[in-house]
């Protein structure tokens, strides 16, 4: 009988089968202590900011963005939070464009992920998002206890809201067996509500929850997980499964006849062996 390995692409970076993602939109100032609660549990979040609203009374400042939000993901909301469907397509493009385009000279890089304003999407948005560099857009209905990563990227629907039991659902997620082979939890909500409802107890419980099941879960922002998952879409496998390469820039991880195994950025895995080796020479 010839040899032939099983290899399963379903881990997370940590050997994990399952993530942790949070998505806070408005860069309202209540952000600043949302982030700190974050930080001391080593949650990571994306941030959907409207650049045209920066420096409001309620609203971050421009100086403070790049640094506020280090270790977590800058994406862009629109400029001025618009219900998108009244718009006309420059209208469209310029909420969209001019809001990538300010948000990226202020934190350095290029900025990939958006959610949908008030939820609204438009066909002609939809369509065009891809052009604009958009790569993910969340939307604001929730999947509940469907673990499972977006179909399309940009109707991506999160978990819950935190006020719809946050924590309860967390629990559950934590101790399930999904059907998923990497399931996914995602968090979304505004950091104004926290204060409006003076229910900041709901974010430290939530955080506390996380910190003490972290050797279990892989925290990540948005573009974390889309970048991830589409270096996992690009490892190579041989047909008898002896030979695996990542061409990717990322480590991956996957099992191989059951056990967690790594492969390293443009690296050839002997899964006899198993050794590897850069492959570009
Ligand atoms: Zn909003």
């Amino acid at each position: 009988m010839p040899y032939r390995s099983v290899v399963r692409l379903n881990r997370f970076p940590g050997g994990v089968q399952k993530a942790v993602t949070a998505s806070y939109d408005d860069g309202a100032v209540h952000d600043r202590r949302l982030v700190s609660i974050f930080n001391k549990a080593g949650l990571k979040g994306t941030f959907h900011l409207n650049s045209g609203l920066l420096g409001r009374s309620d609203v971050l400042t421009e100086e403070e963005i790049c640094s506020l939000f280090s270790g977590h993901e800058v994406a862009i909301h629109s400029m001025t939070h618009p219900h998108l469907t009244s718009l006309s397509p420059i209208q469209l493009s310029y909420e969209v464009m001019a809001d990538r385009r300010n948000l990226e000279s202020l934190v350095g890089y290029p900025v990939r992920g958006m959610s949908y304003p008030f939820g609204t999407k438009s066909a002609a948005l939809s369509a065009s998002l891809e052009a604009y560099g958009i790569e993910y857009a969340r939307v604001v209905s929730e999947s509940r206890s469907d673990y499972a990563m977006p179909g399309d990227w940009l109707d991506w629907h999160p978990t819950c809201h935190h006020k719809d039991r946050l924590c309860e659902r967390f629990e559950t997620f934590v101790a399930s067996d999904p059907w998923v082979e990497m399931a996914l939890f995602y968090v979304w909500g505004h950091s104004f509500e926290f204060h409006r409802e003076d229910n900041w107890e709901i974010a430290e419980e939530f955080a506390k929850m996380a910190r003490s099941h972290r050797e279990e879960l892989w925290f990540a922002t948005n573009i974390e997980i889309k970048d991830y998952m589409e270096a996992l879409r690009q490892v190579k496998i041989s047909l008898d499964g002896t030979h695996i390469l990542n061409p990717s820039a990322h480590t991956v991880w996957m099992e191989i006849d059951g056990e967690a195994a790594t492969l390293a950025p443009g690296n050839l895995l002997n899964c006899r062996s198993l050794t590897a080796r850069p492959f570009y020479q």
